[in-house]
């Protein structure tokens, strides 16, 4: 075959897909395609080079990462319903409701994300599904985890997912009755201010409870809701902190809080870039709820734009060890915040760092060591990142500072883990670096390593939800 003929075969190949006989490799279908010129102007937004190694393939995982988060779109519930409907004699009507709660199913812990969709970052949701089966018929158990995740797989907020997952159930099942109840986490938000990142504030997750009803359970103060209530307290889930008037869900996303007003850098062009990924991913930018979400988007990612903050390295005078080891003192600065965005998936990992490093005896470290340490891990964590090279970034920025010897271990959860389903939700990521001292003395590490422990066993772990 020549040249030409193969063109003609290709020109062929390209009407017929067109014409959808053919569906296209994942990699070369259009919305794949237009997310990954949006993101790489993003990226270029973000002052990065786009050939960069570490960054090269991001704009082909965030679309990989997108347009799987956000499959539901194509998903139809009627397909993992029909199947999965089994006769179950006895279960007639009103028998259910008759026997008080004899009839009441509860599925419980079904963990699943979304994508939140005024920021565009996920959010984690465990989900609790309750339902009367009527007309002798009952619903495959692994079915609602599977409806539950077609409207989580969508650009969502708690109470619409919670309504979603409820009328869908009623709708294909028909029982008496569905009662959905959503336990949802969101990350919180980066500041760029240093004093404020105190891991009070930074940490941890907006929290929010919905709930849906239907049939039976459209009264929220019946007895069978009650009930149903009951079977997850059992399990644990603090039910008093249901939302129930939907007054705080229009809260809920941190973004929301903050003007979306962008400064004027982020130009118009990196705005379209945002509303060609909600359209490839079959969205309507022009929906009510999403109008402002690619300005709220910029917003928090431009926080990650390759700038040079300021690292205040001056004013900082380490006295340098200079007498022998045996004399030196080993200080720590532990529980250092930090946000970070993960350059594979141009999504946040945040967590805290963890500083030891050895000083002359006699030596007292002052507020300006702490300000120092906290500006130079505040430096290196608000840029595209990977968590490894950060730890040791910031040991080698520190490293002249302090006399050479010095260890850094930072703890991180990251986002991308979560929304890549590869999770178990509340996991994370521990990495270290040593300089000096710390390389070849075994002693010096372990006892670094029993100071974080001591440090964490004190406080009361909120940094993870659930
Ligand atoms: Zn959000
Ligand atoms: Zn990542």
């Amino acid at each position: 075959m020549d040249s030409s003929d193969e063109g003609h075969l290709n020109l062929e190949l390209e009407v017929g897909l067109k014409n959808g006989c053919i569906e296209l490799p994942f990699e070369h279908q259009p919305e794949t395609l237009a997310i990954q010129d949006a993101v790489k102007l993003l990226l270029q937004g973000l002052r990065e080079d786009v050939n960069r190694e570490g960054i090269k393939k991001t704009p082909f995982r965030v679309a990989k990462a997108l347009r799987e988060g956000t499959r539901g779109y194509k998903q139809k519930v009627k397909e993992f319903v029909q199947s999965a409907l089994f006769p179950e004699a006895g279960l007639d009507e009103g028998v259910g409701q008759a026997g008080g709660v004899g009839g009441l199913v509860v599925v419980r812990d079904l963990d699943h994300y979304s994508y939140c969709e005024s920021c565009l970052l996920p959010f984690h949701v465990r989900c609790h599904i309750g339902y009367v089966p009527s007309e002798q018929r009952v619903l495959g158990l692994s079915k609602f985890s599977r409806v539950a995740d077609v409207f989580a797989k969508r650009l969502q907020e708690p109470q619409r997912l919670a309504d979603d997952i409820c009328s869908a159930l009623q709708h294909w099942v028909k029982p008496s009755g569905v009662a959905v109840v959503l336990q949802c986490s969101h990350i919180r938000f980066p500041t760029l201010d240093v004093d404020s990142l105190s891991s009070s504030s930074h940490h941890g997750f907006v929290k929010l409870m919905v709930s849906s009803g239907s049939g039976v359970f459209e009264d929220e103060s019946s007895d069978l809701w009650g009930e149903f209530l009951s079977l997850l307290k059992f399990k644990g889930v603090k039910t008093q902190a249901l939302c129930r008037n939907g007054g705080s869900v229009r809260e809920w996303c941190p973004s929301l809080k903050s003007s979306s007003k962008l400064s004027p850098e982020e130009d118009t062009e990196m705005v379209s870039a945002v509303v060609s990924i909600l359209k490839s991913l079959g969205e309507d930018p022009s929906r009510k709820e999403l109008i402002a979400t690619p300005a709220r988007f910029l917003k928090w990612m431009m926080n990650f734009q390759n700038a040079n903050l300021e690292m205040k390295l001056n004013g900082f005078n380490c006295v340098k060890s200079k007498c022998e080891i045996s004399e030196s003192r080993l200080h720590c600065e532990l529980n250092l915040p930090f946000w970070s965005m993960c350059e594979h998936h141009l999504l946040p990992f945040y967590g805290v760092v963890h500083i030891g490093y050895f000083c002359a005896e006699g030596y007292i470290p002052n507020s300006t060591a702490t300000s120092l340490m906290k500006s130079i891990v505040h430096f290196y964590g608000f840029k595209l990142q990977v968590q490894e090279r950060m730890t040791r970034q910031i040991a080698e920025t520190l490293s002249p500072l302090v006399g050479g010897d010095v260890i850094v271990v930072a703890e991180a959860g990251h986002t991308c883990m979560i929304s890549r389903g590869i999770e178990k939700f509340g996991s994370s990521t521990a990495t270290i670096a040593v300089l000096g001292r710390f390389s070849n003395d075994g002693s010096a590490r372990a006892a670094f390593l029993d100071k974080i422990h001591t440090a964490t066993a004190l406080k009361t772990d909120s940094s993870f939800p659930i």
